[in-house]
């Protein structure tokens, strides 16, 4: 059978109407036979613009031939290789506009044929190999060691890249569990907490020592850090939210959803057991259209609201969410408005959120390209509701920035540094991730943890 003619392996998923009544994972995961006919679709094209369409590099056309070899634990090898955390990307990467969006299969035929769905097959094989592979022991210890201040995935990088050097890596997290924002706000139905463990423990394993509720820069302050370590590396992620300038952000029954998610997946709010409250709207409003916003979404759907709308102010197909991610929410019954911007929320006669009072806004054709131009329009209107949640951005935590005053902002209120080796104004001091960018994605801060490691061990020598 020619290769194109081999079927494209559809993820299957937990039924929408189940799935909405609990924290399951969505989608099911590959079997090995699918994992295996995905992965003969392969035509190993000889430029392989998927390795270039995929940030860290990994050697996609080997751990393809490998999987469809059934060499499953080398395929996994090749995968880890480049990525510590091939689970989560598997799941979380926006692979349609990566190694995806590159796949030549995808422009055969008129785009008729489906690309390789690689991060499928990468979640296939650390969700099913990963207990088998024999960890590599690290280089010999250099007696070298290095503070890393969060442990996000940008911070769990860094850290493992250090210890297979051969370094210490020490890692400061300021909450009581590791894992920055794939803990505390990716729900456990799109990451679900034991495949993070199992990556975790995979760095444990490595050497990686965590360190938890630390707050470096209050518990700990950097100069103590620079006493007793050889390097810091600063990855504090962007957990600052951002609320409009408008009337009523303060009400009861309106949170941003960091707050939101954050008291679901890390304090488990959503178990009748859990002493941490939850606000729980019957109609609730979410103001954004990223993958926070679609989060916080399906998340109020799961933790019994009994109407969810998305309202965002621009079109649909300018939402930055990932396109599955708005399709599985559409399918657990959420509702989508476009255009609209919120001016007011509005209270209700107890003194508490009642309702959003929104304008409605114009799209028009921007003639340079890109997304369109939106403008207000004279129409507003009102929508009724008890709880509002804000995925309108969020900004680089300040208080190491804060904590130590020969540390160089950027304008994005984010830590100033050099793109090519993460390195700040203060010798020894190393930063990035979403701390330096403001909010991106895990594999971009993936990729600066793996840069400033490079970086670090050169410093050290
Ligand atoms: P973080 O993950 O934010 O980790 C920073 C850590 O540092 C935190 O644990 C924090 O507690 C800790 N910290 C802060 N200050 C201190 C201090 N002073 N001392 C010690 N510790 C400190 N990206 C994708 O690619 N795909 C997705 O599907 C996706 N979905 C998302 C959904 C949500 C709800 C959110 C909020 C983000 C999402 N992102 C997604 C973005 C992605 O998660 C982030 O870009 C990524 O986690 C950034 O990693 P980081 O290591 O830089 O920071
Ligand atoms: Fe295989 Fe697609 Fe990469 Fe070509 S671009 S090597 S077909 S995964």
């Amino acid at each position: 059978m020619k290769k194109t003619d081999i079927p494209a392996q559809i993820m299957p998923l937990c039924d929408p109407e189940k799935r909405k009544k609990n924290m399951d994972e969505v989608p099911l995961g590959y079997t090995m036979e699918m994992a295996v006919t995905e992965a003969s679709r392969c035509l190993d094209c000889k430029n392989a613009p998927c390795v270039q369409g995929c940030p860290v590099g990994i050697d996609i056309p080997k751990m393809l031939k490998l999987t469809a070899e059934k060499k499953f634990t080398e395929a996994l090898e090749t995968v880890r290789k480049m990525n510590f955390l091939p689970a989560i990307c598997g799941r979380v990467c926006p692979q349609e506009n990566q190694c995806q969006k590159e796949c030549t299969l995808g422009k055969m035929k008129g785009g008729t044929v489906h690309p390789l769905s690689i991060g499928n097959i990468e979640r296939f094989l650390a969700d099913n190999y990963s207990d088998e592979l024999i960890i590599k022991k690290p280089a010999s210890p250099t007696g070298k060691k290095i503070a890393i201040a969060g442990s996000g995935p940008g911070g769990l990088t860094c850290a493992g890249e250090l210890a297979a050097m051969g370094h210490k890596a020490v890692i400061f997290e300021a909450l009581h569990k590791p894992g920055g924002v794939l803990i505390y706000g990716i729900p456990e139905f799109r990451l679900p907490r034991y495949i993070l463990s199992r990556e975790i423990e995979f760095l444990r394993r490595l050497g990686v020592e965590l360190v938890m509720n630390t707050i470096v820069g209050k518990t700990i302050t950097v100069d103590e850090i620079l006493k007793e370590y050889d390097a810091l590396y600063v990855t504090t992620g962007a957990g600052v939210p951002h609320f409009p300038d408008i009337p009523g952000t303060h009400l009861y029954g309106t949170s941003s959803a960091n707050e939101f998610l954050t008291r679901v997946n890390l304090m488990e709010a959503w178990k009748k057991d859990s002493r941490t409250p939850l606000f729980v709207g019957k109609t609730t409003i979410v103001i954004g259209g990223g993958n926070v916003a679609m989060d916080a979404a399906r998340t109020a759907t799961r933790t019994g609201s009994e109407r969810v709308i998305v309202a965002y102010r621009r079109e649909e197909h300018d939402m930055p969410a990932r396109r599955e991610e708005v399709i599985h929410a559409k399918e657990e019954g959420i509702e989508f408005m476009f255009l609209l911007s919120p001016e007011k929320i509005v209270e209700n006669e107890h003194g508490h959120t009642g309702g959003v009072l929104f304008r409605k806004m114009r799209s028009e054709k921007n003639p340079e390209g890109g997304k369109n131009r939106i403008f207000d329009t004279d129409e507003t209107f009102l929508i009724d509701c008890d709880a509002v949640i804000f995925a309108t951005g969020t900004s680089p935590n300040p208080i190491v920035a804060k904590s130590l005053p020969s540390l160089t902002t950027n304008k994005a209120g984010g830590i100033a540094v050099d793109m090519n080796n993460m390195k700040t104004s203060v010798p020894g001091v190393f930063a990035g991730g979403d701390a330096v960018s403001g909010a991106a994605t895990v594999i971009l801060t993936m990729l600066h943890g793996k840069t400033a490691a490079k970086a670090i061990n050169e410093f050290l020598k």
